[in-house]
């Protein structure tokens, strides 16, 4: 039935069953944690996957772990209904523009490492804090948050009571150092002193202990949290430093290997955190209307992994836990699309019975939290606006291009 193209070593494989196009691109982008030799699946009418393989590839073995991963995707419910609780409109009528990225960086405001990592400078950094700042300055206003700091690195014991690994496991990363052995480390120390270009350590001399790059936001503060009681409620707010190992779906602000993200977390009752979750709604409407973008705040699931992604879109989905704000930004291709800027969440008692923090009855505490991508906000607000300083409204513009 499949048919072999040898000569582009493409490989079509029927879909166990026709999907629509929500689950078609939550396969394409997932398509690239499936095989070393896959380079990406694409779907065709929702009815055909595409399987592009690297050279060298055994098809026939390609064939049968793509098939284990579609079987597996296909579970997926989607189609529930969307609800949109947040819907703001620009008021500059020029249009999107195309290209941000690399606008940014032929104007030397931004610099892309290639693996996922830019440095910024100019107005898109001044565009970043002020978006970070604002943020943070509403949060403390209408919540009374209080600002906090958090480390980058997280370990492993922690991300593993996050329920991350069950969730993620492909988004991890692991740091490793070489190990305390005086012979390997000089036997390192050689071989680079006259290299060209760096060479590793060899794998058995790395030894990786479970120190790990936090891969989301709020996890590191829940540690701190341990043995607490909470009488009343109470919000935390910080810039979080957020790494995730996206592998060749990195694409310029947009999907970064490391990022950064505004953070609220609130800890309370179960009134406490979903009225907090209430009032964050016209905090990200006014942040949307203060840079004048059309932005909406939506029902929504997160990319779990294949395996378990089925179950828990299906969890997230009926309980509505999880809110996404959405901005309208353009592909690649030019074509519109909705860029995930940020995500709204409860996560009921989760945190506090995995870390241990009560309310005064001695229940195990509730939280929710609110993250903001700044990367894909400053995209958005660019591909929004344009390059035209007059199309910016008048209290950004007198910040981020003075
Ligand atoms: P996506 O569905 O796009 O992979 P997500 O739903 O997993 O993102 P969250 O876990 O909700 O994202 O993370 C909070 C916010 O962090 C996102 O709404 C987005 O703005 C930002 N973000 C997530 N992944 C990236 C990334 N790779 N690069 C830049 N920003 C990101
Ligand atoms: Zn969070
Ligand atoms: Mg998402």
């Amino acid at each position: 039935m499949n048919t072999h193209n040898h000569a582009f070593n493409e490989i079509s494989v029927p879909l166990p069953r026709e999907v629509d196009s929500e689950i078609a691109g939550d396969i394409e982008k997932e398509s690239v944690f499936v095989s070393p030799f896959i380079d990406r699946i694409f779907v065709q009418d929702g009815k055909t996957a595409r399987v592009v393989c690297k050279a060298g590839a055994d098809l026939a073995e390609v064939e049968a772990k793509a098939k284990r991963f579609l079987e597996v995707m296909v579970k997926q419910v989607s189609g529930f209904e969307i609800k949109v609780f947040v819907d703001t409109k620009r008021k500059d009528t020029g249009p999107y523009f195309r290209g941000v990225n690399d606008e940014l960086v032929k104007r030397g405001w931004m610099h892309d490492y290639g693996k996922g990592q830019v440095a910024y400078s100019g107005p898109v950094l001044k565009l970043a804090k002020l978006i970070n700042d604002k943020a943070g300055e509403l949060y403390a206003s209408a919540l009374g948050a209080k600002d906090a700091h958090f480390p980058a690195m997280i370990d492993a014991d922690t991300l593993h009571k996050c329920g991350y690994f069950d969730s993620h496991p492909n988004a991890v990363t692991f740091v490793g150092n070489v190990v305390e052995d005086f012979d390997a480390i000089e036997e390192f120390r050689l071989a680079n002193s006259c290299s060209e270009g760096a060479l590793l350590p060899k794998q058995e001399h790395i030894h990786i202990d479970g120190m790990c790059l936090n891969p989301a936001a709020c996890f590191p503060a829940y540690p701190t949290l341990t043995g607490q009681t909470f009488k009343e409620g109470q919000c935390f707010t910080w810039l979080g430093r957020v790494f995730r190992y996206e592998s060749r779906n990195i694409n310029g602000l947009d999907r970064l290997y490391e990022f950064n993200v505004r953070e609220l977390v609130f800890v309370g009752d179960e009134d406490f955190v979903r009225d907090v979750r209430k009032k964050s709604l016209p905090i990200v409407e006014e942040l949307a209307s203060f840079i004048d973008i059309d932005c909406q705040v939506q029902t929504a699931t997160d990319p779990f992994f294949a395996t378990v992604s089925a179950a828990k879109k299906f969890w997230q989905a009926a309980q509505e836990v999880k809110n996404e704000i959405k901005i309208p930004a353009l592909s690649n291709d030019g074509s519109q699309k909705l860029l995930a800027c940020g995500s709204i969440n409860l996560h009921g008692n989760f945190f506090g019975k995995r870390f241990g923090f009560t309310t005064v009855n001695g229940e195990p505490a509730q939280t929710g939290c609110v993250g903001l991508g700044i990367e894909r906000w400053v995209l958005a607000a660019f591909t929004q606006h344009g390059f035209d300083e007059s199309r910016w409204p008048e209290a950004v513009r007198n910040i981020i291009f003075r």
